[in-house]
């Protein structure tokens, strides 16, 4: 089959690969039709690292998917060759502590659909993954919409983790698809407004025209935090990071008001970050990490379907697997006012 395979660092080929086959009765060999490429890939592709995970080439990523259903264990009930599905792509055990407590997100034996050390990516014509990591879509559902529940999906576990939203004030730093998907639900659960940043001008526009930011901001140009003290001046109940960033989290103690929450979203490129502690302490700030997301691709897909979240906006390019390099190159350079970059193999 052919893939889009990285090569070394900021260097795809696309390639003949060796076509992945059913080995458990449980599995689904599944045609890939569309693939998200995610903030973690892009640093997978350019910085060789994500966190302390470190590349082997070649590899081949992308875990943001929708597919048709090619053949079936013989242990897969749920679905039949030709069912369109959307992925979720964390495979847990099911049987450790974690997952046991509900947490498969953080799961002790997870492999994770294009991880450079777990599962090959779906950056290729076929993938096989467990019959329960594929939800049957409607014909109603795009590809495109499947494939952006996933990063839906994270902004869904990220608000969860945040709790009751409903007439809180918060703000949202980093306006990539992520950022946005936490700010279309956070809006969807009855937030009272919500702020938005981002250092890429485009982002700025999207967000306040299509994700329904009551104000945003580029934070090259503006001093935000004045900007949305300016227009909460208690501060914020809740504060999202979403790119990773130590001058966002900064601003971020700077905006919470005491008792509120920051919730970590964005990967940060370095091991280590740092914070105030004289602000955190006196304000008694609470702190949430978000590992991907916990079982919200089903309640992701279904917010799409039935209209409740509108994710289309986000899918502004379309890339073929031939044109993979093209697809990576211009999401990592934010070209072109690009939100998502899909590639169909
Ligand atoms: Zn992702
Ligand atoms: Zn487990």
């Amino acid at each position: 089959m052919r893939a889009a395979v990285l090569t070394g660092p900021g260097k795809i080929e696309v390639r003949d690969w060796p076509k992945p086959a059913i080995k458990d009765k449980s599995d689904v060999l599944l045609r890939v039709k569309t693939v998200g490429i995610c903030g973690s890939d892009l640093h997978y592709f350019s910085e060789e690292r994500v966190g302390d995970t470190i590349m082997h080439y070649p590899v081949v990523l992308g875990h943001e998917c929708a597919a048709v259903v090619e053949e079936t264990g013989r242990g897969v009930k749920h679905l039949k060759p030709g069912d369109r599905v959307a992925v979720e792509p964390a495979v847990s055990c099911g049987s450790c502590d974690q997952c046991r407590a509900g947490r498969p997100n953080t799961c002790r034996a997870l492999s994770f659909l294009g991880h450079p050390k777990e599962r090959s990516g779906a950056l290729a014509e076929y993938v096989v993954m467990p019959g329960e990591n594929c939800y049957p879509i409607s014909s109603r559902m795009t590809f495109a919409q499947a494939t952006l529940a996933e990063p839906l999906s994270i902004g869904l576990h990220a608000a969860n983790l945040a709790g009751n939203l409903k007439g809180k004030t918060l703000a949202i730093l980093g306006s990539g698809p992520i950022g946005l998907s936490v700010g279309l639900i956070t809006l969807g659960e009855g937030a009272a407004a919500v702020y938005m940043t981002d250092k890429v001008e485009a982002r700025v526009r999207v967000a306040a025209r299509e994700a329904g930011a009551a104000w945003a901001g580029n934070p090259l140009e503006v001093d935000i935090v004045k900007e949305i003290l300016d227009r909460a001046p208690g501060g914020l109940d809740v504060v999202f990071e979403c790119c990773g960033q130590q001058e966002a989290l900064d601003q971020a103690v700077e905006l919470l008001k005491p008792g509120g929450t920051l919730l970590l979203v964005g990967i940060p490129l370095e091991g280590r970050i740092s914070f105030d502690i004289n602000r955190l302490r006196r304000r008694e700030l609470r702190l949430q990490n978000v590992r991907r997301q916990n079982q919200c691709v089903g309640p992701a897909l279904r917010m799409i379907e039935d209209g409740r979240i509108r994710v289309d906006f986000m899918a502004t390019h379309t890339f073929p697997l031939e044109k993979a390099q093209k697809a990576f190159d211009t999401a990592l350079h934010y070209r072109d006012g690009i939100i998502k970059a899909l590639v169909t193999p």
